[in-house]
């Protein structure tokens, strides 16, 4: 069945640049495809303007307006139009206290774009347990499962990998992510982590390339448990976190 309609669901403006912009960029060039983007936070709160006083005074709105317009020229450079771009306005950070609004802003946007392909983030087999991503990734597969969604689910930045996308060009990333200009800071030195460290491990996945995005594609229909390595990584974070 070809595929016609993509969505992508994104806790924050910089989200799928950093980890699906070659998929997404490679889906829009082969044409005949919607492709939307919905950010479920605007990023009011973002780590750049916590960590440097003198951007203090650009956090929430205005830094949330900001955000946007960066997610959008990324999108542009991608090749999905500014319009695809939605924006579902649960507050930064927030997402795990208001899972009601979320699940039934998600639902309605699922319901109306009808996806036969649909990337979120990892909410299971994750390092990185940011809680806006975990509770965007359960909110977004829970809605896919209660409206009987047939398709597959591309989750980005697990640890329980089974897809790999080649990375041909360090350039895409880079460039996405580029338009993130307010994020400059944390992307300093998360992109060069990003691109040398994580892509090159998973391009040893892959013939005759140096680097690969990753994502763990599964359905509603599959069971979500988890494995060792994540239950490893949970009682380290929780260990780390004095969470429980
Ligand atoms: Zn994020």
């Amino acid at each position: 069945m070809p595929i016609s309609r993509v969505m992508a669901f994104l806790a924050h403006p910089d989200d799928t640049d950093t980890y699906c912009a070659n998929f997404l960029k490679t889906l829009a060039g082969a044409g005949g495809k919607k492709i939307s983007l919905h950010c479920v936070t605007r990023g009011e709160h973002g780590l750049a303007a916590n960590r440097d006083p003198r951007k203090e005074e650009f956090r929430g709105t205005r830094l949330g307006r900001i955000r946007s317009e960066e997610l959008k020229k990324a999108a542009e450079y991608l090749g999905i139009p500014r319009e695809n771009v939605y924006f579902l306005n649960i507050e930064d950070s927030r997402v795990r206290e208001a899972p009601r609004t979320a699940y039934r802003k998600i639902r309605r946007s699922i319901e109306e774009n009808r996806p036969d392909l649909v990337l979120a983030p990892e909410f299971y087999h994750a390092y990185y347990l940011h809680p806006d991503h975990v509770h965007v990734g359960m909110i977004v597969f829970i809605a896919l499962r209660k409206l009987g969604y047939p398709g597959k689910i591309f989750l980005y930045h697990s640890i329980n990998n089974n897809y790999y996308h080649p990375v041909t060009t360090t350039d895409v990333v880079k460039t996405a992510v580029g338009f993130h200009v307010s994020q400059e800071d944390l992307f300093r030195f998360l992109l060069p982590l990003h691109v040398n460290v994580e892509q090159v491990i998973h391009g040893m996945h892959l013939r005759g390339v140096k680097r690969a995005e990753a994502y763990r594609v599964t359905s509603t229909d599959e069971p979500q448990t988890l494995g060792l390595k994540s239950r490893s990584v949970a009682r380290i974070y929780s260990a780390f976190s004095g969470k429980s």
